[in-house]
């Protein structure tokens, strides 16, 4: 400490997930950043997950973009933009407007995506922009616009503290919004009545927790729905009142629901036992204050959207929707999906919720004062990129995402972005793989540097404020459309000096000509000067100009966004996922995410977040494994029509038989072969576009590989291409496993060839007999890097060679030790990290269990585990259960 008053936090918001945290940002005098949640933001109260707690160990500047480039060419700015500027006219001179798109993220911030899409829709004249929320809500939207006439979320975060009965529906919330769960879980101690039913194929750490988990057949949520929507009919729970006067469309919905059949049917059709269909049905017809909570689960299908009017139409029936305490509840996965839709950066949608009616056009043309307007939707994501494949697209800019590890069937992405003439990316990191297909890379502003708005899933419009200054040449991403719309000659009409500008003009549009008919109504804020929009607290939409009190829930009087002010129930035919298992791919595959990663791993890939789940896996019932001859720890194929994955097996009876689980995160430049989305199908819903990420027809089977390995660096090291490897940071070292089914000598001496640059000398072991290879590269007495590799795959403990990194001085005799995989010293196995917050490992927690701990509050006291953020509260309870099953309630 210097003694000087520490520095004042900023208030900014977490860019990870649609809770939407309110996060306090300190820079030190050294440097580094102190993280903490914000008391004050309604969203989290002073709560952040593991994610969110880490956000200070992302900042570093290694591996940023920090110049603009053509074709790997560092050059200025001017250059860069005249480059995309004059590539996009001629595109379009040559081709026309439809032959050039933009690809853009729910990690932009509102301002970026509102320029985003004006340059696209009101000034190139085409509506081939798309979001990656494409593949996280969009059947939500499209559910929500059939039932409401509006894409409205229509309640908030204070209903799951208010709600008798909270429902997940293919939501594994404790990992992915853990936050929210943890909201859900203090509510439940504060009312023990409460109860919480999690409808999920997997047996999640959330449902865990539950009071009730329904493990259906995947993609069958609409026959249990439609079931329920049947049940409530006969037991009398129709909301006379609100269904007659606010409501259409329940005779078809009810003559849709009663063909799905008995509870007996739809037990089948969702292979449950009739009971606990029944018992949900009486808990869910009993409880009038019910929110039913749902996300990727729901959304990833080729029926989203159905599952999405399947769950709507009971709260409508019921006439649950818009009071506290109830109504259904789409969380987005991403930190602005939400903005996405506001601003229409979807292909399908105009801006600010309007759509491409006759009327719609004409007052955003108005507004906008564009000479070029697309008059029609454009290609949503996937197929998207199938046009970019065949050549329809000839230009496509892809901002802050990463369709080639992201998007179903990738590998195909990957050869559309090869073939296509020009690709632009802007991003702030070079490990998004796909920055790696870029003709013109353009550096941007990452969290920490970006100024605007983000709103998270209860509506809430929060700032991101910046802390931190731009790195090298990195720019905001308005600020880059803008400087190539004005050398498109459309200077005037993006003449923006700061993100403050921009939301006023886009609250603006929100409020035109919007007497009450739109939803979607910034007018309250849309006259913000600089200094106020600079101090803008979480705000609701809509906050009407006429009335600046922010709305915190719809529909509560009735009145919906339709023409006839009317909700619609609408009639849901169940239908099965578009591919079916078949004899030669017998498995589902199911995609998703861990506890402690956030997508593509482009910022969680730190070693604090790494601890918890090191290597990319595939989840396999213990039975499922048994028949097909892979133990714990073996490599394994993940095959599909569309493409294969290798993974390391791991054995989950949370898995129902004959599926298999398999998280999205990892791809280049961790993981190459391990890439989920290769294998997943492009199947999408007709209406939403989204793809069908939850289910995908594929065979599992061991990779007998001719070696497997394993390589300790002080550097990072590019391995090249093997049939598995798993990069793995820690503080002071990267871990590599790999495996290979090539000639183990060639690939020992290719490695050999890559590591230890720097080093001042080698040595090595090795047994061709045995097919075993050991070398270590040693620098000023320290072991700069070590490589083991064993055609039995017969390799030392990797904490153990962990060991050998932290010593300054290794003697001759530690260098044998090293070699022969044996210990300088005493070796702990700490097993995995359960508790990142506090770095509590499974064997402490293990130890004070059997040293008397009893209760996850006793462990708390005495480890401090689970008392940061939470997130591990749930296997700290799994823990106890397994050890003391008699004695954790
Ligand atoms: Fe960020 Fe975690 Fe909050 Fe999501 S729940 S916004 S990841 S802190």
């Amino acid at each position: 400490m210097d003694g000087s008053a520490p520095p004042a936090a900023v208030r900014t918001t977490c860019p990870y997930c649609g809770v939407g945290c309110g996060v306090l940002a300190s820079s030190r005098a050294d440097g580094t950043v102190a993280i903490a949640g914000d008391p004050a933001h309604p969203a989290n109260f002073g709560r952040l997950c593991s994610k969110g707690a880490a956000l200070g160990e992302t900042l570093s500047i290694r591996g940023r973009v920090l110049h603009p480039e053509i074709g790997g060419r560092r050059v200025g700015w001017s250059e860069a933009l005249d480059a995309v500027a004059e590539g996009f006219a001629r595109t379009i001179r040559e081709y026309g407007p439809d032959s050039v798109a933009f690809y853009v993220s729910g990690q932009l911030l509102t301002e970026d995506y509102y320029v985003a899409n004006k340059l696209i829709k009101g000034f190139l004249g085409t509506a081939n922009i798309d979001t990656n929320s494409r593949l996280c809500m969009a059947s939500s939207v499209a559910g929500h616009r059939r039932a409401f006439g509006s894409d409205t979320v229509p309640g908030n975060y204070q209903d799951l503290d208010l709600a008798d009965l909270v429902v997940l529906v293919g939501s594994n919330l404790a990992w992915c919004h853990p936050v929210l769960f943890q909201r859900i879980v203090a509510a439940r101690r504060s009312r023990p009545d409460m109860k919480v039913v999690v409808i999920d194929p997997r047996r999640t750490t959330t449902a865990e927790e539950a009071d009730f988990h329904l493990a259906l057949r995947p993609g069958s949520d609409a026959a249990l729905f439609n079931g329920l929507l049947a049940y409530l009919h006969r037991a009398g729970a129709r909301n006379v009142a609100f269904l007659d006067r606010h409501t259409v469309g329940e005779g078809p919905a009810l003559t849709a629901a009663a063909a799905t059949g008995s509870i007996t049917a739809v037990a089948e059709a969702c292979d449950l036992p009739a009971g606990d269909i029944e018992a949900f049905y009486q808990l869910f017809s009993a409880r009038e204050r019910a929110v039913t909570v749902y996300s990727q689960g729901v959304n990833q299908s080729s029926s989203g959207t159905d599952k999405v009017n399947a769950i709507i139409n009971c709260h409508l029936f019921t006439g649950r929707i818009g009071r506290p305490g109830m109504g259904p509840f789409s969380v987005t996965g991403q930190p602005n999906a939400m903005g996405g839709r506001e601003v229409g950066a979807l292909a399908n949608q105009l801006a600010a919720h309007m759509d491409f009616s006759p009327a719609d056009l004409d007052r955003v043309r108005r507004f906008w004062r564009a000479p070029n307007l697309a008059t029609r939707p454009g290609f949503k994501a996937v197929d998207l990129f199938r046009a970019v494949g065949d050549g329809r697209i000839k230009a496509v800019w892809i901002m802050a995402t990463n369709p080639v590890v992201s998007l179903p069937e990738s590998d195909s992405v990957r050869a559309a972005l090869e073939a296509c003439p020009l690709v632009v990316v802007s991003d702030g990191s070079r490990a998004n793989e796909t920055s790696r297909y870029a003709d013109i890379l353009l550096p941007s502003l990452l969290w920490s540097e970006r100024d605007g708005s983000v709103t998270n899933s209860e509506r809430r419009v929060s700032r991101q404020r910046p802390f931190r200054p731009a790195p090298g040449e990195a720019r905001a991403d308005w600020w880059i459309l803008s400087q190539v719309a004005a050398r498109l000659g459309f200077g005037d009409a993006f003449a923006y000096r700061n993100a403050a500008q921009i939301f006023r003009e886009h609250a603006a549009l929100s409020a035109f000509e919007n007497r009450g008919e739109r939803d979607f109504d910034l007018g309250g804020v849309a006259t913000l000067d600089d200094g106020a929009y600079a101090r803008l607290e979480p705000t609701s939409w809509p906050v009407r100009a006429n009335d600046r009190k922010p709305v915190e829930r719809l529909f509560g009087n009735g009145r919906f966004f339709t023409a006839d002010g009317r909700a619609a129930l609408v009639a849901v035919v169940a239908r099965s996922p578009a591919h079916a298992p078949d004899p030669v791919f017998p498995l589902v595959l199911n995609t998703g995410r861990v506890r402690d990663q956030w997508h593509t791993m482009t910022r969680t890939a730190i070693p604090r977040l790494m601890e918890h789940t090191p290597e990319p896996f595939v989840a396999v019932h213990p039975e499922d494994a048994a028949l097909l001859d892979v133990a714990e720890g073996d490599l394994a194929h993940v095959d599909s029509r569309w493409g294969r994955a290798a993974l390391r097996v791991r054995l989950s009876p949370a898995q129902r038989r004959g599926e298999i689980f398999v998280p999205m995160h990892w791809s280049w430049p961790l993981a190459a072969a391990s890439a989920a989305n290769r294998t997943v199908n492009p199947a999408t819903d007709p209406l939403s576009g989204q793809p069908e990420l939850k289910h995908t027809p594929v065979r599992l089977s061991r990779f007998r590989a001719a070696w497997q390995g394993t390589i300790l660096s002080r550097m990072p090291l590019e391995l090249g291409s093997l049939g598995y490897s798993a990069a793995i940071p820690a503080n002071d070292h990267w871990t590599y496993e790999i495996a290979g089914e090539d000639s183990l000598t060639e690939v020992w001496q290719h490695l050999v060839s890559q590591i230890g640059e720097g080093s001042e000398d080698r040595m090595d072991v090795q047994d061709s007999a045995l097919g075993r290879y050991r070398s270590a590269w040693f620098r000023t007495g320290r072991v700069e890097a070590c490589l083991f590799m064993d055609s039995q795959g017969e390799l030392p403990p990797r904490r153990l060679l962990a060991g050998f990194f932290s010593s300054r001085e290794l003697s001759l005799a530690d260098r044998c030790s090293l070699l022969a995989g044996r210990a300088a010293g005493p070796v702990r196995d700490e097993g995995p990290m359960i508790c990142v917050c506090h770095g509590v490992s499974r064997k402490q927690i293990d130890a004070a269990i059997a040293g008397g701990d009893a209760t996850v509050e006793v462990l708390g006291r005495n480890l401090k585990a689970g008392t940061n953020c939470g997130s591990c509260i749930p296997e700290l309870r799994q823990l106890l259960l397994v050890a003391k099953p008699c004695e954790v309630a």
